[in-house]
């Protein structure tokens, strides 16, 4: 399919599938595990790659190959590997591109189960981990060994949306010959290109914005041929595969990814914008708010400031559970990305790992809501955060 001067919503909606012989209009779920051949040949040169087509569904499957195409269209990448989950994304990231005897630096503002991954189960494979300020170049600089393999990173973090300069660090990087690995998972590709920016790979949970209606699990990782053939050995043979189910889900996520992501964050930057009038309230964090101290680098990299708020209510985790508990609708739940607004005490939940002190220091206060803004009216979403 021709599809390569068209706009990305155009893309994410047409690109990717070719109609089968039975001229369906939406595409079609191939729910096979294994696929037959026209003859013992056929099988044989499937078998030895000297044919190109489908030989079992852990390898490739075209409802899969579906969603990997139209993703990395979007993204801006030459290939994209689907994977179950977003930690499958993440480890398979890691366990294809580093060896025993490699070192990560990586940002201490990751997924909370990010940082388990890395400490708990990478570290033990021979791997060493370096954690770093995400916003501090010079902390990243600081970090490199002669082995240093990989960057690993989110921005913006979670909950406080701080940010690094993609493109910055990406030079820092690779004058050592290391990779930068982004998790783009907040702002999808309709907000940030960190291909664009110089990053190598991109790394997505599809079960958050690309899903964005809570239904299922999935991940990717985005990045050039080269690299991503390594990524795709990975996950062939150890295991963590997208299901044909999960990608005709979250492909059908991508036609109306463009939309909803315009709307949660049209929606978010009304929440930040009255949040910021209201005398209960200390402090707001949103990128889209002028007095934001990323604004401006937010407003060069970011093409859209996205659907996370946070805020600090005066008081403390009282008068944050008070808030949270007087919502009538707005789910309480640490998911977000999704349809549903959800609201989170980041400090007694995502973050209740760390200590208070590291907490203190990484502005986790006790006074902490994070707000994933959801489709619903952004009248009712305000209106059902009571304050007093
Ligand atoms: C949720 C999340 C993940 C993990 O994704 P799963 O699909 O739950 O495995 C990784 N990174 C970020 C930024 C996330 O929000």
């Amino acid at each position: 399919m021709k599809m390569k001067n068209k706009q990305l919503q155009t893309q994410a909606i047409r690109t990717g599938y070719n109609r089968s012989q039975e001229q369906e209009h939406s595409e079609a779920i191939f729910l096979t595990s294994s696929f037959v051949f026209d003859s013992a040949e056929q099988a044989k040169k499937r078998f030895a790659k000297e044919e190109i087509g489908n030989v079992y569904a852990r390898f490739t499957n075209p409802t899969v190959n579906t969603f990997e195409k139209k993703l990395a269209v979007l993204e801006g990448a030459e290939v994209c590997v689907a994977t179950a989950t977003g930690m499958a994304a993440i480890f398979a990231t890691v366990m294809s591109l580093c060896k025993s005897g490699d070192h990560i630096v990586a940002s201490r503002s990751v997924f909370g189960t990010t940082l388990v991954l890395l400490n708990d189960i990478v570290s033990k494979y021979g791997i060493e981990i370096s954690w770093v300020d995400l916003t501090d170049l010079e902390d990243w600089q600081k970090n490199i060994q002669k082995n240093t393999k990989l960057f690993l990173l989110e921005t913006p973090s979670n909950p406080l949306l701080d940010i690094v300069d993609i493109q910055k660090l990406s030079e820092i990087a690779h004058k050592e010959n290391i990779l930068v690995a982004v998790d783009n998972c907040f702002l999808t590709p309709f907000g940030q290109l960190p291909l664009k920016l110089g990053a190598d790979i991109v790394i997505h949970s599809a079960t958050k914005y690309i899903d964005g209606q809570g239904r299922c699990l999935g991940g990717a990782v985005l990045g050039n041929t080269e690299l991503m053939n390594e990524v795709s050995l990975f996950v062939r043979s150890t295991g963590p595969t997208m299901s044909a189910f999960n990608a005709w889900v979250l492909l059908k996520g991508l036609e109306t990814l463009a939309l909803r992501f315009r709307e949660h964050c049209a929606s978010a930057l009304k929440l930040a914008t009255w949040l910021e009038q209201q005398p209960q309230i200390e402090k707001v964090y949103y990128l889209g708010l002028e007095n934001n101290k990323n604004h401006t680098l937010a407003n060069q990299q970011q093409s859209a400031f996205g659907g996370i708020v946070s805020f600090v209510v005066k008081g403390g985790q009282k008068e944050a559970w008070s808030v949270i508990d007087k919502t009538k609708f707005l789910s309480i739940t640490a998911n977000l990305g999704d349809a549903k607004t959800t609201i989170t005490h980041p400090a007694t939940t995502t973050h209740s790992r760390l200590s208070v002190e590291e907490r203190q220091k990484s502005g986790i206060v006790d006074g902490l809501i994070r707000v994933s803004v959801g489709l619903e009216d952004i009248e009712d979403i305000i209106n059902d955060i009571h304050l007093v």
